[in-house]
């Protein structure tokens, strides 16, 4: 690589995620003088998966600190699709439960469809209900799965209007690719999703002002897919062997180190859209309050 290349820009998700904490908090603050109860987060954890435990102990955690109130629900992992589906539907009936998460993936006896089309579309904060996903579709208010609209935040932070520019998705699952494509398309990119049966895949991306890789593949997207100047977003988490024996170290779906001797901005993994997501689900579990106590939220205002 020629060293006198000007790196690219580092897209700070982390300190991005912080200042969208901050913005929340306050408007949680400024929700609980009006309606007189905080902002309420439901989190149902099924079984002990390690992973799971971590993410759902962070939401509340989280949730606490924003000032907004976490009810977690922990249920044994052999616990019946009956006894989960009362539970939602108690949470959709409970007024101060604003915003409810079922945390996935669920014990393989439970059926993830039934149960996310169980959560009450109003409450749906992950956005996976397929009416919060015909909402993103048409263009109507609603929920959108968090690590997208993170994703989206974080490029027009940095691009401002993205109308116009070539979009290259990598991936098209129901809780990124395809969402991110939505997002972007209703932002007037030009948008390809490309995926597994994509023929020459570098090609494709070479087109693109934007690049958003979200494949689950360690350093798939290399440097000479990459048009110079291109912003490149990189969802991918992958663990790989790290240079101490016995030790992991977390990669993205981009060859990091590579592409950003030609991209001209780009997220980092860990510290890029990571960050994003539990953000986003706050803003999104503060958005739902606003919209259950009739409450005036200026679109723009996280
Ligand atoms: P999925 O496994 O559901 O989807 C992966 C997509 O990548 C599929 O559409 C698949 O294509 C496509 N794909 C697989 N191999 C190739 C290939 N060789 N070339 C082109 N496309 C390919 O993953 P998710 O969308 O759930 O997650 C993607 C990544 O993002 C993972 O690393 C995950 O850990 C990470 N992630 C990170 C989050 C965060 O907070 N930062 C949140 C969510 C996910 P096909 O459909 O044809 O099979």
């Amino acid at each position: 690589m020629n060293s006198d290349v000007k790196l690219a820009d580092v897209i700070d998700g982390k300190a991005f995620a912080a200042g969208l904490r901050g913005r929340i908090a306050t408007l949680a603050a400024r929700f609980e003088a009006e309606a007189g109860r905080k902002a309420g987060l439901a989190v149902v954890l099924v079984g002990e998966d390690p992973a799971s435990q971590v993410y759902v102990r962070s939401k509340g955690k989280s949730t606490i600190e924003a000032g907004m109130a976490s009810f977690e629900y922990k249920l044994p992992v052999d616990t019946d699709e009956a006894t989960l589906l009362a539970l939602v539907e108690q949470l959709n009936a409970d007024p101060v439960v604003d915003g409810i998460l079922v945390q996935l993936p669920l014990p393989a006896h439970l059926d993830e469809q039934k149960v996310i089309a169980t959560i009450s579309p109003d409450k749906d904060v992950d956005g996976f209900h397929v009416t919060n996903a015909g909402r993103l579709a048409v263009g109507q208010p609603g929920y959108v799965p968090c690590t997208p609209l993170g994703c989206l935040m974080l490029l027009k932070d940095k691009l401002g209007s993205l109308s116009g520019l070539e979009a290259v998705v990598i991936g098209r699952s129901n809780i990124v690719g395809k969402p991110m494509a939505q997002l972007l398309l209703a932002e007037s990119c030009t948008i390809t999703v490309a995926h597994s049966r994509t023929r020459n895949l570098p090609e494709v991306v070479r087109r693109a002002d934007i690049v958003v890789a979200a494949v689950g593949r360690p350093e798939m997207v290399k440097a000479d897919w990459i048009k110079p100047g291109a912003t490149v977003i990189d969802v991918g988490i992958n663990r790989v062997p790290g240079a101490v024996e016995g030790k992991t170290r977390l990669v993205g779906d981009v060859a990091y180190e590579d592409v950003r001797h030609v991209a001209g901005a780009i997220t980092p993994v860990p510290g890029g859209v990571g960050p994003m997501t539990i953000a986003v689900l706050l803003r999104n579990a503060l958005v739902a309050a606003y919209r259950h106590a009739g409450l005036e939220l200026a679109p723009d205002a996280i």
